[in-house]
C-alpha cells in the first residue's frame, strides 16, 4: 500500500471516530464512487496522492499576492509550491505565465474577461446548446450580463463548427474577444484558423480547454499554445487533478491576468488545493499520462462505436476526443428518463442539451457519455462495447426495474473488477 493510499486511509478511518455523521457521508461517495460506472467526462478520480496533498497542512495559509510579493508574513514555503506549480505548468503546456489561484473554470474565464474586456465589449463565444459553457457569456451568468455576446454553433448537418460561418459571424460582429472550447464538442479543435480569424478582427483569442487539457497534455490533441493570447483549464476534468483551474497565456499579458485574479476576483489561493496541483502535475508529466490520454480516445472512440451499433445516434456522428454526445431526438424518451434509467442500471451519466434541442435545459434530448474515469480504473476497448451494450437495454422502456437492477448487478461486478481506491478501506 502506497503511503499516500495509508494516509487517506488512516484520515477516513479515524474521522469515523470524531465525526460519525460526516464519515458516514463520506463513506456513501465511497461506495458510489466504486460501485457504479461513471462516464460524466468532466469527472474523473484523483490519485491517493493528490487526495493526500489536498488534504494537508497547505490549507491552513492565508497567502493573498503572489510568490515574492504577499500581503501576509510566513509565507516562505506558500511560495516555494506556488512557484513549482507555476515552471511544472510552464513544462507541461509550454505556456509562457501561469497562474494558479483560480478556485474554478468558471472563474479563470472571468479572470480573463477582466483583463482582456471593458463591460459592454463583444464576445464571440459558442452557444451552450451547442456545446459551449455557460461562463462563456450565458444571459444569467456574470459573463452575460456584463458583455455584449454574440454566438456561433454547430451545422445541423454535421454537428461540426463551420469555420468559414464564424469567421463572417467574427466580420459582423467585430468582437473584441473570440472563445473556443466548450464542454460538449466532440470533435478535434485546431486552433491555428481560430487565430487567423481573431486577428483578421483585432480580437483577442481565448481557448478554454477545461475538458480537453488532459488530452492536450497527453499529446493526443492539438495544443492551444502559440495560437491563444489566454488560455484558461480546469485542473479536475480529464487532466485528472484537484478541484480548481489555471489561467495561462503569452509574457505581455501576465500582470493583466495577475491582478484580475487578485485582487481582481479572489482574496487567497486556496493552498491546499496549490500542494495537491502541483502532485497532480508531476504525474501528468509521467510517460503513464501519455499512455492514459490515448487510452481515453481509444476508449470513447470503442464507446461510440458501441453506442452507434446499439442504435443511438451521435451528434457529428462519433468522437475524436474523450466525449460524445447521444441525440435522443427520435426516441420516445428524454435525456433526463434515460439518465434516471441509466442510474438504476449503475451507469452514471449526465444529460445534455444537443443543438437544436427542442426540450428544456434542466429535461434535453441528449446524453454526454465520456471515457476519463473509467479509463483511470484501467477499464479498456471491450468493457466500453460491454457498457454500451447495457447502456441500450437500460434506457428502454421494456426493460423495467426488474432487467436494470440485474443491468446493475452485472455492472457492479464490472466495477469491482476494475476497483478504485481499493486499498481505502471502509469504516464499517
Ligand atoms: C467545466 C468547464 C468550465 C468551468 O469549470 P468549473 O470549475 O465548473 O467552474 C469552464 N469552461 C468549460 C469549457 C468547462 O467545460
Amino acid at each position: 500500500m502506497s503511503v499516500a493510499v495509508k494516509h487517506v486511509d488512516a484520515f477516513h478511518r479515524s474521522l469515523s471516530g470524531i465525526d460519525p455523521e460526516a464519515a458516514r457521508i463520506l463513506e456513501g461517495d465511497l461506495r458510489r464512487q466504486r460501485g457504479n460506472a461513471v462516464l460524466i467526462p468532466s469527472e474523473n478520480y484523483a490519485s491517493p496522492a493528490v487526495l493526500a496533498a489536498q488534504g494537508s497542512v497547505m490549507t491552513n495559509k492565508y497567502a493573498e499576492g503572489y510568490p515574492g510579493s504577499r500581503y501576509y508574513n510566513g509565507c516562505e514555503w506558500m511560495d516555494a509550491i506556488e512557484s513549482l506549480v507555476i515552471e511544472r505548468t510552464k513544462a507541461l503546456f509550454n505556456a509562457e505565465h501561469v497562474n494558479a489561484q483560480t478556485h474554478s473554470g468558471s472563474q479563470a474565464n472571468v479572470a480573463a474577461f477582466q483583463a482582456l474586456l471593458e463591460p459592454g465589449d463583444r464576445i464571440l463565444s459558442m452557444q451552450l446548446s451547442h456545446g459551449g459553457h455557460l461562463s462563456h457569456g450565458l444571459a444569467q451568468n456574470i459573463a452575460g450580463k456584463l458583455y455584449d455576446v454574440a454566438f456561433y454553433g454547430v451545422e445541423e448537418e454535421t454537428g461540426r463548427i463551420d469555420l468559414n460561418k464564424v469567421a463572417d459571424l467574427a466580420e459582423s460582429h467585430r468582437p473584441r474577444l473570440i472563445i473556443v472550447g466548450g464542454s460538449a464538442y466532440p470533435r478535434l479543435i485546431d486552433f491555428a484558423p481560430w487565430r487567423e480569424i481573431a486577428d483578421s478582427v483585432g480580437a483577442h483569442l481565448l481557448a478554454d480547454i477545461a475538458h480537453i487539457a488532459g488530452l492536450i497534455a497527453g499529446g493526443v490533441h492539438p495544443s492551444p499554445f502559440g495560437h491563444a493570447d489566454v488560455v484558461t483549464t480546469t485542473t479536475h476534468k480529464t487532466l485528472r487533478g484537484p478541484r480548481g483551474a489555471l489561467v495561462m497565456c503569452r509574457a505581455d499579458l501576465a500582470s493583466a491576468i495577475d491582478r484580475a485574479v487578485f485582487p481582481g476576483l479572489q482574496g487567497g489561493p486556496f493552498m491546499h488545493a496549490m500542494a495537491a496541483r502541483a502532485v497532480n502535475l508531476k504525474e501528468a508529466m509521467e510517460p503513464s499520462f501519455k499512455e492514459y490520454a490515448a487510452q481515453v480516445v481509444k476508449n470513447a472512440a470503442a464507446l461510440a462505436d458501441g453506442l452507434l451499433s446499439a442504435g443511438f445516434e451521435l451528434v457529428s456522428g462519433g468522437t475524436d476526443n474523450h466525449l460524445m454526445l447521444v441525440d435522443l431526438r427520435k426516441r420516445p424518451f428524454s435525456g433526463k428518463r434515460a439518465a434516471d434509467r441509466l442510474e438504476e442500471a449503475g451507469i452514471i451519466v449526465n444529460r445534455n442539451s444537443i443543438p437544436n434541442d427542442p426540450r428544456s435545459p434542466f429535461v434535453t434530448s441528449g446524453l454526454r457519455p465520456g471515457s476519463p474515469a473509467l479509463t483511470t480504473r484501467g477499464m479498456g476497448e471491450s468493457e466500453m462495447r460491454f457498457i454500451a451494450e447495457r447502456m441500450a437495454a437500460a434506457v428502454k422502456q421494456s426493460t423495467g426495474e426488474k432487467g436494470r437492477a440485474a443491468i446493475r448487478a452485472e455492472v457492479k461486478e464490472l466495477c469491482a473488477r476494475f476497483p478504485i481506491y481499493p486499498d481505502i478501506s471502509y469504516l464499517s
